[in-house]
């Protein structure tokens, strides 16, 4: 396990400031990737090459314009439309680089989260005790654990995420069922009833 994975985990799982703790690892590593492109990336020649294929997404291409380094972000951008003149099929490949970046990244996160889950008591209570994990990063954390972890193991860690989720799930449902009782003639056919009852009467 890499230390550089364990005291960012442990940071976010103990900020306990009501988000989930995967989403704002992912915040983390978006302003880190950023910074990267327009600042150490410009110096790799490597990264410049991966950066001439893949291009970026339209949210990442509007944040690194939002940011100071315009120099480089043209300098990015003039060589990445060359490649594209020069070879267009390499628009086939755009995949961006920052959400490329970030999913490799968040997968070692998960990986090594699991493995603290695992190893690291301390952890495990922090973790047992989230309640604010979303449903885009428990599916990716499970889709992991089922790999990952033995199957004793994996059985235990879905019932600490279903736990995790059991409240929310459980006032979600009736919250949906409030709002589609609210549909059915039941309820209002009282109101439907007495209205038609009333034009039936007018009418006879
Ligand atoms: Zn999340
Ligand atoms: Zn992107």
């Amino acid at each position: 396990m890499e230390t550089i994975y364990t005291i960012p985990l442990n940071e976010v799982f103990d900020a306990d400031d009501g988000g989930c703790p995967f989403c704002s690892l992912d915040a983390k590593l978006e302003a880190n990737t950023l910074e990267y492109v327009l600042g150490a990336a410009m110096m790799e020649p490597d990264v410049r090459q991966s950066l001439n294929k893949s291009g970026f997404c339209a949210g990442h291409l509007e944040k690194l314009f939002g940011m100071k380094n315009k120099l480089a972000l043209s300098l990015i951008l003039e060589t990445r439309s060359l490649s594209l003149i020069e070879n267009i099929e390499l628009l086939a490949e755009k995949d961006c680089f920052i959400c490329k970046r970030i999913r490799t990244e968040r997968s070692r996160y998960m990986s090594n989260a699991l493995h603290m889950w695992e190893k690291t008591p301390a952890f495990r209570v922090k973790f047992e005790n989230n309640r604010s994990m979303c449903t885009a990063h428990a599916s990716d954390l499970l889709k992991t654990a089922k790999v990952k972890l033995r199957k004793k193991d994996y059985i235990t860690f879905k019932a600490t995420i279903a736990t995790a989720f059991a409240e929310r799930l459980k006032n979600q449902a009736q919250n949906s069922r409030t709002f589609a009782d609210s549909f059915d003639y039941r309820n209002s056919g009282e109101k439907i009833n007495g209205n038609f009852m009333k034009k039936a009467g007018d009418l006879i």
